[in-house]
This record gives C-alpha cells, sequence and structure tokens, in this order.
C-alpha cells in the first residue's frame, strides 16, 4: 500500500462541499483523549454554537458520531413507537428514506406526496393531520435531490395545531438559508456537517425540544437503535454531574466541526445568508444566458442548491465527466424520477463564492459545446458577473 493522495476537486455536487484550509488544518491537530477536560471543554462549546446555529436556546443540541442520515434515524427511532401514526412529507428522496425508517420503527405511515421539484403542500398534510392522532410530522425543509425549499414556519405549525411532534430535515438547511427552531416552535432538527457547514462528512448536529424529550421519556419500550438513543447520549453529552463513557466521539472530526462553526459566526449567519443568495443569482444569471433553464419555481429555489435541465440532445453524464476531468470541476446527477433529466449545482458554504460561479459556468459552458450545444459562454460570465456588480 501508499499513502492515498486524492486528486484536488472543487465541489459544487449536492455535498460534501469544499471544505476551507483552515477546518482542513483543525483536523489534523493531535487527538487527545475524549474523557480529557479540554476536550470536554470543546464539547460544551459545540453544544452552545449548536444552539445559536439552530437558534434553539430551550432544545439539546449535540452532533451525532455520524452522517445526517444519523439525524433523521435518531429523530424517527426515538419519537416513534410500535403502532404510533407519523405524517411523512415525500416531495424527492430524502422523504422517501424518512417512509422507510418510519416503517422500520414500527409506525403506521402516511406519505404525502407532492411531485419532485415543488413544495410540499399544506393543504395536503392538513389534511393528513386532521381527525387523527398523529404523533409526529416529518418533512425535508430544503429538498438536496429537487432544490427546493419547503415552508418550515407553516408545516411546523400545522403539527402543534393537531398535536404532533414535528421533525425538520435541515441537512442542506442549516447555515445557508435561515433555520429558527424557537420562532418555528418545531420538535426535532437534523443536519449534517458537509452541505454549508463545509466541514467533512460525519457529523450529524441534532435538536431536541422539551416537548420531544418528554415524549421519549414517556415511551412503553426502549429506542430501538442504541447508539442515537437521546437518553443514553445525554449521559454522555449532558455535562452536569460529569460525562459517563457511552461511545468514543470522532475527536478529530469535532476539531473540524468547531472550526467551521468559528468561522460561520465570524462571517454573521446573516451574512453567509446574504452571499449565498447572492451567489444563487449570479449562477442562475449565468446559467440563463446561457440559455438553460432551471428547474424549480423561482420562489421556491434554494440557493445553496441549484437543478438545471438538462438541453436536449445533451448527454447529462458526458457533461459532468467533462467537467469533473478538465476542470476537477465535480457537479451533482438527477435522482430517481430526475436522473439524466438535470444537474445538481451545490452553492454550499466555501463553494459558494464568485469564483466557483465563474469556474461552474466557464466549464459547464466548454462541456455543452463539446457536444454541439450553442450557448453563449461570455454572455454568461458577463451576466454572472452584473448581479455582483
Ligand atoms: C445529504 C442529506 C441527508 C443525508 O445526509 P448524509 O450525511 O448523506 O447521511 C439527509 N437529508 C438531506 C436533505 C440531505 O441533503
Amino acid at each position: 500500500m501508499q499513502s492515498f493522495q486524492p486528486p484536488r476537486r472543487v465541489l459544487m455536487g449536492p455535498g460534501p462541499s469544499d471544505v476551507s484550509p483552515r477546518v482542513l488544518a483543525a483536523l489534523s491537530r493531535p487527538t487527545i483523549g475524549h474523557l480529557d477536560p479540554a476536550f470536554q471543554g470543546l464539547m460544551e462549546e459545540i453544544k452552545a454554537a449548536l444552539s445559536r446555529l439552530f437558534n434553539a436556546p430551550d432544545h439539546i443540541c449535540v452532533p451525532l458520531s455520524a452522517p445526517g442520515t444519523a439525524g433523521m434515524e435518531s429523530a424517527l427511532m426515538n419519537l416513534l413507537e410500535p403502532g404510533d401514526l407519523a405524517v411523512i412529507c415525500v416531495n424527492g428522496v430524502f422523504g422517501t428514506r424518512m417512509v422507510d425508517m418510519a416503517g422500520r420503527a414500527g409506525a403506521e405511515v402516511i406519505a404525502v406526496e407532492d411531485a419532485w421539484g415543488t413544495p410540499v403542500s399544506l393543504d395536503k398534510v392538513e389534511a393528513a393531520l386532521s381527525g387523527r392522532q398523529a404523533k409526529v410530522l416529518a418533512f425535508v425543509h430544503a429538498e438536496t435531490s429537487t432544490g427546493v425549499r419547503s415552508d418550515a414556519a407553516s408545516l411546523c405549525a400545522l403539527a402543534r395545531k393537531h398535536g404532533a411532534l414535528s421533525i425538520v430535515d435541515c441537512v442542506t438547511s442549516l447555515g445557508g438559508i435561515a433555520v429558527d427552531a424557537a420562532a418555528w416552535d418545531a420538535d426535532v432538527l437534523y443536519s449534517g456537517t458537509q452541505k454549508c457547514l463545509s466541514a467533512p462528512p460525519g457529523l450529524s448536529p441534532v435538536a431536541f425540544s422539551k416537548r420531544a424529550v418528554a415524549s421519549i421519556a414517556a415511551r412503553k419500550e426502549k429506542p430501538r437503535n442504541w447508539l442515537f438513543d437521546i437518553g443514553l447520549l445525554m449521559s454522555y453529552w449532558g455535562g452536569e454531574g460529569g460525562r459517563t463513557y457511552h461511545h468514543t466521539a470522532p475527536i478529530n472530526a469535532l476539531y473540524g466541526l468547531h472550526e467551521s462553526l468559528v468561522a460561520l459566526f465570524e462571517e454573521g449567519q446573516q451574512a453567509a445568508f446574504v452571499r449565498h443568495a447572492r451567489m444563487h443569482e449570479s449562477l442562475v444569471a449565468g446559467l440563463e444566458a446561457l440559455g438553460l433553464e432551471m428547474l424549480v419555481a423561482p420562489e421556491h429555489r434554494l440557493p445553496q442548491l441549484n437543478t438545471v435541465k438538462v438541453p436536449a440532445g445533451v448527454d447529462e453524464a458526458a457533461v459532468r465527466d467533462h467537467v469533473l476531468t478538465h476542470w476537477n470541476l465535480e457537479l451533482g446527477a438527477g435522482l430517481g424520477p430526475l436522473k439524466g433529466q438535470v444537474w445538481r449545482i451545490g452553492l454550499m458554504g466555501a463553494s459558494a463564492t464568485p469564483w466557483h460561479v465563474r469556474l461552474c459556468l466557464t466549464a459547464l459552458g466548454e462541456a455543452l459545446a463539446a457536444q454541439g450545444y450553442q450557448g453563449d459562454r461570455a454572455a454568461a460570465l458577463a451576466a454572472a458577473d452584473a448581479t455582483l456588480a
């Protein structure tokens, strides 16, 4: 064997996003013990930073030692017991995954389906919740498979109105658009580190409300997963009264998350949201000047995940191949019914800069030209620059 040297890529897919040199440097600092007092100080800082990030002062906020999917699994497995009713919104890949998990928790599931590329319909959710005692309403705030934002505030309000606990997938939204657990009165929120937080994958920040914790405490049987049982986890992350061994936290990964949070607060969360929105406007202006069309209606678009329709006669995979080979640029493919139909262009965290937008337009323009598609690349760059002037 030899040491692995990864190629130097520019990451503009659905995640991971580019990790900044300061976060990479933090990851390589010396490993210490997970019960070391210095490490416990770091854990406390991370908890406080996550509660600020989710705006969840009254929630329990910790990073789970596994990627975003762990947050999803933890939310569903902790809140649901066999026989419980879960209303789950499906308008892309991640809603589909939640339905599967809730079924495995033994819940009865009502899936509220909306077309891929459209937001969750409030009317359909209201109809599904009405006249039934659902334990949980789960939905994806920012659907990374389609580039659609759903109305989290209204969906959480519907859950409250009908006495259900809300589960909000914020994997792609956190750090890129506003997430506000307190204003939404949301119960469980979970995210990941490799999207708009621009740390490597492998951790899942979660927030559990007091209502959610009380509901877990009142369970008839234990949650069916041990590692992400929130009650057990709190003996490790809880702090007060000393920590007891639960598992060994991924120490260096937590250095990375901590540094990415320091960077985000240095910039300011609002400033980061504005940056994502501006880069999105710039990219869309450039793509449209190239003659390309967006999948999602403007009012439902996510700034951090842009779905672009593949023009007729163009080979979707060949374009991604071209930009990877010639520009070291990673773009995302369509999933499910959108396979071969769209590209997914991420502008997440450290990948949301004018340089990334210009690189993407240049590389994409060249790849399209190689297939005989006539787009004006100079006009695309000019349009992208004009929005930032
Ligand atoms: C990426 C993603 C996940 C899963 O996160 P992993 O870190 O890949 O496990 C879940 N939900 C959404 C909306 C995502 O974008």
